[in-house]
């Protein structure tokens, strides 16, 4: 899988997506992670790519054509390495933006589908809107609050849509029991010693009793959900018998 990152800070994308298992991946060459400064495409000598938004109002506006330029440079990359019936197709484009729709482990899970995903990063006061018109097919936020850029944000999708790259993680059955699979939160889990501060690890992950480690798990998930996130389990699809359970525990 291969990720576009439009920036005007790249070595902090750089640096915080080349560490760990996702920098890994990349020497694997699972997935590439390229990042392109919208800054080698001012059109002035300053290098400057922010001008005051017309109308007035506070700060400054990313301008339009150096973000399409950068933005161009990714879509042709991205065509060289199409097949010549995928040529015209558009590159999928996520601006990173508190306006847009909320990022989800699903949508994740469907944005993993794509060959190639081109990140927007704003800043200062966001992007002149004719070029998000022009290049943008989807617009996502993190969440309900105001960064300074799209750079933190562009790294919490890359690192969530790579954990779903086959190969990344080292057992992929990890991504599949953890967190929102299911519309369920992932059980307690335990490591070694035993006993810890006279907190016992619980008898039944001892006892080797595969199937009863199971139900273990499934129903400390479930009981974990309605503590946590009962609005998730609204949307869980639990068995007759799990609810008769749920119900008197
Ligand atoms: N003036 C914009 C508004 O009120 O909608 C906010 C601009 S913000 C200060 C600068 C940039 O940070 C945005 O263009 C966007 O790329 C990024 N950003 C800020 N908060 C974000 C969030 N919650 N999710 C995704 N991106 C965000």
């Amino acid at each position: 899988m291969n990720f576009y990152i439009l920036t005007l800070f790249p070595e902090m994308v750089s640096s915080g997506l080349h560490t760990s298992i996702i920098g890994r991946a990349v020497s694997r060459e699972l997935l590439s992670i390229r990042t392109i400064n919208i800054r080698d495409y001012a059109f002035n000598r300053h290098q400057s790519v922010d001008d005051y938004p017309y109308g007035g109002g506070a700060g400054m506006l990313m301008q339009a054509e150096p973000v399409y330029l950068a933005y161009e440079a990714a879509a042709e990359e991205i065509r060289s390495r199409r097949p010549e019936a995928e040529m015209e197709k558009k590159p999928r484009v996520v601006y990173l933006s508190p306006q847009g729709k909320t990022f989800s482990q699903r949508m994740a899970e469907e944005l993993a589908e794509e060959e190639d995903l081109i990140f927007l990063c704003g800043h200062y006061e966001g992007i002149d809107e004719r070029v998000l018109e022009e290049i943008v097919t989807d617009q996502v936020s993190i969440g309900d609050y105001v960064l300074t850029g799209g750079e933190l944000p562009a790294m919490v999708m890359v690192d969530t849509i790579s954990r779903l790259v086959p190969g990344v993680l080292h057992n992929d059955i990890s991504a599949e029991s953890e967190s929102f699979q299911e519309n369920l939160l992932e059980y307690p889990q335990y490591s070694r010693p035993e006993v810890w501060h006279g907190k016992r690890v619980p008898e039944v992950l001892l006892s080797g009793h595969h199937a009863n480690i199971q139900k273990w798990k499934r129903q400390q998930s479930i009981l974990r959900t309605r503590e946590r996130r009962p609005d998730l389990l609204e949307q869980c699809s639990l068995t007759e018998e799990e609810r008769a359970w749920l119900k008197k525990s």
